[in-house]
């Protein structure tokens, strides 16, 4: 991935970083975790594409990009059902994966440091789908007016309009096509056709998704080209309203962040879909995932 202007904040010196903000006041949180993605694509898909779509945008839109957040929810509820059905019995699955509150608290600390910064604007992105980018929306609708910087969380599924499944809603995929065609355009190195079964050999199983042989990188290029367009008049419209709503609120201390998650967001645990119990059997107990399949911290 190539940009031709510094947009990552651990790779910035202090005086690149003052004239970015200047320019443009926007930073992107991205997120993502190293999770079984086919034999093809390196293992961090989500937050490789996350964070290289982020830095594309803001490459050309302007903008802040945060260091990368490579610890997501995985293995919990309905994440455990899934690599049961998707990825089965293997002996290390390789995840970089957190409990769902974890994550979320560690996301309020990350818009805490946004809003004592003074970005005026923050875009959340995340490459990790299953229902945790709901919660994410739900989280950023709970606290937005506490904080000054204007927020807008997503999938990035949500910012592709160059691909489209027949109903109409936006492509999206695990591993198959869609991520696959997206990570070749964005980190080519972290995809390798050679490592796919042969034809005719059986299909993997492994987190893989069954349309996995149509992806080409001139695919992925379009969806890429309209999620950047996307992302950067997101980032336009969110300045917009902040200079036109101009917010008192701004979440400096880490007191703050502690009395917002004990007084709002806890409250609301039960609307978080990835901290609701699953209905479904029990996992096997000899499943390698079965040890937080049960696991919730509201019924
Ligand atoms: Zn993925």
């Amino acid at each position: 991935m190539n940009t031709r202007n510094k947009v990552r904040w651990e790779r910035m010196f202090p005086d690149e970083l003052e004239s970015a903000f200047t320019a443009c006041p926007l930073l992107y949180l991205t997120y993502g975790l190293c999770e079984p993605h086919g034999p093809q694509n390196a293992l961090g898909l989500d937050a490789l594409k996350a964070h290289a779509l982020a830095c594309h945008a803001a490459d050309e839109h302007g903008g802040i990009v945060a260091p990368p957040d490579y610890w997501h929810i995985h293995e919990v509820g309905q994440f455990a059902h899934w690599l049961e059905a998707r990825v089965g019995h293997i002996e290390r699955g390789w995840m970089s994966a957190l409990p769902p509150w974890q994550h979320f608290k560690n996301v309020c600390y990350q818009i805490r440091a946004a809003d004592n910064l003074g970005f005026k604007a923050v875009i959340l992105l995340t490459g990790h789908y299953g229902a945790n980018w709901e919660d994410l929306k739900t989280l950023v609708a709970l606290i937005q007016p506490h904080v000054g910087a204007r927020l807008h969380a997503l999938p990035d599924f949500e910012a592709n309009t160059a691909g489209f499944f027949g109903d109409g809603t936006h492509a999206r995929d695990h591993a198959g096509k869609v991520e696959t065609s997206q990570l070749m355009a964005l980190e080519p190195d972290c995809v390798d056709l050679s490592r796919l079964p042969p034809d005719g050999a059986p299909e993997p199983q492994f987190a893989l998704g069954p349309d996995f042989r149509l992806s080409g990188r001139r695919e992925g290029e379009a969806m890429v080209k309209s999620q950047v367009a996307w992302l950067g008049a997101k980032g336009r419209e969110l300045l917009a309203r902040h200079e036109a709503e101009k917010p008192a609120a701004r979440l400096r201390s880490y007191d703050q962040v502690e009395a917002l998650w004990r007084d709002v967001v806890v409250p609301k645990f039960a609307d978080f879909k990835t901290m609701r119990a699953v209905e479904a059997p029990p996992l096997p107990a000899d499943s390698p995932w079965a040890a937080n399949a049960a696991y919730r911290i509201w019924a």
